[in-house]
């Protein structure tokens, strides 16, 4: 495996022509999103954590119920507002 990819393309442009792609690294790409994106949901919650907002909805500031922070514990809004 090569991990260079924070270093800028050695030949100085975008990889955008690339042949079509291997359907397992199209699935492991959409995982990762996937997975990216709910790091930044847990991230933001535990913001809220810190900041005293955990726990309450984010557009009403009601609190969110027991079981649907069971679910899902980085949820940031009410059953009203999902
Ligand atoms: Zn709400």
């Amino acid at each position: 495996m090569d991990h260079d990819d924070a270093a800028p393309d050695a030949l100085g442009h975008e990889r955008a022509e690339e042949p079509a792609e291997d359907p397992i690294a199209a699935e492991a790409r959409a995982l990762l999103s996937e997975i990216e994106a709910e790091l930044a949901a847990v991230s933001a919650a535990l913001d809220r954590l810190e900041a005293g907002g955990y726990g309450t909805c984010e557009i009403c500031g009601a609190p969110i119920a027991d079981e649907a922070l069971a679910a899902d514990p980085a949820a940031s809004r009410c059953s009203v507002h999902r």
